[in-house]
């Protein structure tokens, strides 16, 4: 049996799809091999988890546990997951304010760009706050640098001042509705399963780009 088929039929079997609202449920025993997974609650339209009616100390466990998947897989930056000179506090993210933007040329030392960055509107997952004691490399001249596509670079629509990242622009996440956390989290991130911050972001930020 292909590894897909067999990850269907678990699917299937486990999902507790379409809208339980206690939450995902945690099995011991996938019987494919991996010791423990979690399955969130999915709505089958748009294949984004659905978050649960009620809170409680497991809950807040398992939104913990999956910010810090988030900021493994996702570079997501957060209260309590993350590289914290990965935060933004002000949830812009611009170029302009990245510890790693060479502002005269508008060029980044680290990302291998194909044009100008735009310091007010561009923005990329290894985004790093302005540290003077954090010193950056001269990766030019080095064919390893990190590619656009690899850095999901882009470059924000529009020309407010208010077209920045965050995940208060971004549209997977949504108003909690259990409201804020003891951390200050209050939007639900429909892809992470977990609370998250205003001022917090990752790389699959899907905010409008050019
Ligand atoms: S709300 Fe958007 S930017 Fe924030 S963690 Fe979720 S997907 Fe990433």
């Amino acid at each position: 049996m292909s590894a897909s088929t067999l990850i269907k039929k678990y699917s299937a079997k486990n999902d507790p799809l379409p809208t339980k609202s206690a939450g995902g449920k945690i099995k011991n025993d996938t019987g494919i091999g991996a010791a423990v997974v979690f399955n969130p609650v999915r709505d089958p339209k748009t294949g984004y988890c659905i978050e649960p009616d009620e809170d409680s100390p497991q809950r807040r466990q398992i939104e913990k546990h999956n910010r810090e998947r988030w900021a493994h897989l996702q570079d997501y930056a957060g209260a309590d997951a993350g590289l914290q000179n990965t935060r933004d506090p002000n949830g812009k993210y611009n170029c302009g304010d990245c510890n790693q933007v060479i502002p005269k040329i508008d060029d980044c030392w680290v990302i291998d760009l194909k044009k100008k960055l735009d310091p007010a509107k561009s923005s990329c997952r290894k985004w790093e706050r302005t540290c003077k004691g954090d010193f950056e490399m001269n990766w030019h001249g080095s064919k390893n640098r990190i590619s656009e596509a690899m850095s999901n670079f882009g470059t924000r629509s529009g020309g407010g001042p208010n077209e920045v990242f965050g995940c208060h622009n971004c549209p997977i996440g949504i108003t909690s509705k259990l409201g804020k956390d003891d951390l200050g989290n209050d939007l639900y991130c429909q892809e992470a399963d977990a609370r998250v911050g205003d001022n917090d972001c990752c790389a699959i930020n899907a905010a409008k780009t050019l």
